[in-house]
């Protein structure tokens, strides 16, 4: 009697076996089974057809039905899981389940419905392409196999256009096209685009905010090869598609295609592999590209394409100005500079952005007299005063307050906010400016992508003169009104002990300034800072990326970090500290540690985020200057921590690729 090899979704390295059904054959690897676990039932997948497994026939339980109503998943897709599943460290299982719309999980029978045929529509009118974007375009060959490719384009440089003819190819050549985005919520415009760009063609999307019942269809869509573009975010990259023929990450450098909890995985990086597997190029675009994908470009393991000129030819780059604030007197954290250049901007009729990315009113509120601050009970952080709503709120585990109306520890009636978030500058540049239009844009008023859209809608309409926002005004936009951007509170970027700030600062900052002058209009940006000489802001000014990576690059190259050395980090949790560094302490001692030379582990310490919800975190970071040593050391690690006793209440797991400690 043959047994099934069957995936399931469990935190556990293994494989389950049951006995198969006598109909069984290896027709049936890929397919949904319905099995017996513990007291109920669960769904998994059928990944070998086996004569016998780990376990006497007799001690198996049966398996249930076989789903047939999708056909087998293919090996290709089984090929990624795998691959995901040994770098990450991530039970096989999990990484197959997790590949699945959540209907497709259940044990009622799914629903049916058929994706939104396409509206034939007129033929779009296609822009001429610019010198650059030819040759990008014409470098990426769909027909030749695997390559990746960075395109580095400035912001505005038309990289969107690139990727849409570039789709284009892929589709006349009977292919799909993935299109994976950083935050598809961001960005409903480039949804429409795509669909207009194609209006014969059937293009679904593929991410969490979806209805479940709509990503289920999108994904069958996918599946079955009906969908010819998959626009979607992160998890859309492990979606089997049987004509898959270009892969495309727009804005790469984005955190956001890194998953921090569960699976922790780069979908940019899968993308990678997952083109190399199928034989399709896959192309990497950004103004600001990771620190890591520029290594590799100059390495030689991606082709790199430029993109230096704005497409829009009266649109030139914006003027990046740095203001020294140790010498202008502020108010509110505001230059006069910029208060002028918004009263001109004022009465021109055109638009200004004061980029602050810091929501609420302001980041904490304290007591003078005795020293209190609005701590958040449960995590090393502080309670951020929202005044609009009157609530002392915790921005990492959603703890939530009224505002005292006087000390907590003394009782003194005049405390005091300090330091100042969007809401603060919303409501003293309404002060200064009484007429002027003001919008606010940051996760508290705008909470759902319908809001998003609205908000869109008004900034486009002209229903703001002024906007206050956070660094969701900073992506992919076009406001052709907007031709003044002031940059406040930056600086604590510049000197963190975070050595990956920069480069995320440099990136935001240049995202936030490619918002001006999109258009005929010419763009300024004003950015204050207390340290002017910082050579992060030079490149800035010189809008020269490539300068500024090859200084961090050094950097990192002195100092052993990525792309120069490669890393994995263990982390545990508990009520106590003590309890997370002692598990940590055990790990690092484990005999097989010290057979593996060129994998060096540092001391536990607490994350610099030490408690959060309230627990106490610690963290075992592990560097090797050889991936393939770190590779081979982590499966072993891995089992060996299992192995450690540890108090009920801690929870622990590992990292590769970190990008955050
Ligand atoms: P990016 O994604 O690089 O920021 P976009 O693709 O959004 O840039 O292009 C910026 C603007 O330039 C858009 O309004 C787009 O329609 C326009 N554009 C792109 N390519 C061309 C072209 N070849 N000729 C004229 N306009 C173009
Ligand atoms: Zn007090
Ligand atoms: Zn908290």
């Amino acid at each position: 009697m043959p047994v099934f090899r069957v995936a399931l979704d469990l935190p556990l390295h293994r494989l389950f076996d049951y006995v198969a059904p006598p109909t069984a054959s290896r027709d049936d690897i890929g397919r949904r089974v319905r099995v017996p676990f513990g007291r109920g039932e669960k769904i998994g997948v059928v990944v070998d057809v086996a004569d016998s497994g780990d376990w006497p026939l007799e001690q198996l339980k049966s398996a249930g039905d076989v789903l047939r109503d999708l056909p087998p998943l293919p090996a290709d897709f089984f090929a990624l899981c795998s691959f995901a599943s040994t770098y990450y460290q991530a039970p096989f299982g999990e990484v197959v389940l997790q590949a699945l719309p959540a209907g497709l999980k259940r044990c009622e029978p799914p629903t049916r419905r058929a994706v939104r045929p396409p509206v034939p529509g007129q033929p779009p009118v296609l822009p001429e392409l610019t010198g650059e974007q030819a040759v990008a375009v014409a470098a990426v060959e769909p027909a030749a196999g695997f390559a990746a490719h960075l395109l580095h384009g400035v912001t505005g440089s038309g990289k969107t256009e690139v990727y849409l003819r570039l789709v284009e190819r892929a589709l006349a050549a009977g292919r799909q096209a993935l299109l994976l985005v950083p935050e598809i919520n961001l960005t409903p415009q480039l949804e429409e685009r795509v669909r207009a760009r194609f209006p014969q063609r059937t293009v679904v999307a593929l991410h969490s905010e979806l209805a479940e019942a709509a990503r289920e269809r999108n994904w069958r869509a996918a599946f079955a090869g009906d969908a010819d573009i998959v626009l979607g975010t992160r998890l859309a990259i492990f979606t089997p598609l049987p004509r898959l023929g270009l892969i495309v990450i727009d804005e790469e450098h984005d955190a956001s295609f890194k998953q921090q909890d569960g699976m922790r995985y780069s979908a940019r990086d899968v993308a990678v592999v997952r083109a190399r597997q199928a034989g399709v190029p896959v192309l990497l675009g950004s103004a600001t590209p990771s620190l890591e994908t520029w290594a590799n470009a100059h390495g030689g393991r991606y082709g790199l394409l430029t993109l230096q000129e704005r497409a829009n030819r009266q649109a030139t780059l914006p003027q990046i100005r740095i203001l020294d604030t140790r010498r202008l007197p502020l108010q509110e954290g505001v230059s006069k500079v910029l208060v002028e250049g918004i009263r001109q901007r004022l009465e021109r009729g055109e638009q200004s952005l004061v980029f602050l990315n810091r929501r609420g009113y302001a980041p904490v509120l304290a007591c003078p007299s005795c020293g209190w601050v609005s701590r958040c009970q449960r995590c090393a952080a502080n309670l951020v005063l929202h005044l609009a709503d009157r609530r002392l709120r915790c921005h990492h585990c959603g703890f939530e307050h009224r505002v005292p109306k006087a000390c907590p520890t003394c009782g003194n009636q005049d405390i005091h906010p300090y330091g100042r978030g969007t809401q603060r500058v919303e409501e003293w540049l309404q002060g200064e400016f009484p007429e002027a239009r003001i919008l606010r844009v940051d996760r508290d008023s705008v909470k759902s992508r319908k809001q998003w859209e609205t908000m869109l809608e008004r900034i486009h309409g002209g229903e703001a003169e002024i906007l206050v926002g956070t660094q969701m005004l900073a992506k992919g936009h076009d406001f052709p009104k907007l031709t003044l951007v002031g940059v406040l509170g930056a600086d604590s970027a510049l000197y963190s002990a975070d050595w990956r700030a920069p480069e995320r600062l440099f990136a935001q900052l240049m995202q936030v300034a490619g918002r001006a002058g999109r258009a005929e209009l010419k763009g300024e940006v004003v950015i204050q800072t207390q340290y002017p000489e910082h050579p992060l802001f030079a490149s800035l000014v010189a809008h020269d990326y490539a300068g500024f990576a090859a200084g961090q690059l050094k950097e990192r190259e002195q100092a052993g970090f990525p792309p120069y050395a490669f890393q994995a980090v263990l982390r545990a949790e508990a009520p106590q500290m003590a309890d997370a560094i002692a598990f940590l302490k055990a790990a690092a001692a484990l005999p097989l540690v010290a057979a593996h030379e060129q994998v060096m582990l540092y001391d536990p310490v607490p994350m610099r985020m030490a408690r959060l919800a309230s627990l106490e975190r610690g963290q075992l970071l592990a560097e090797s200057m050889s991936r393939p040593a770190l590779q081979a050391f982590l499966p072993l690690w891995r089992e060996a921590i299992e192995g450690i006793k540890a108090p009920a209440k801690l929870r622990w797991h590992l990292e590769v690729d970190p990008l955050e400690f």
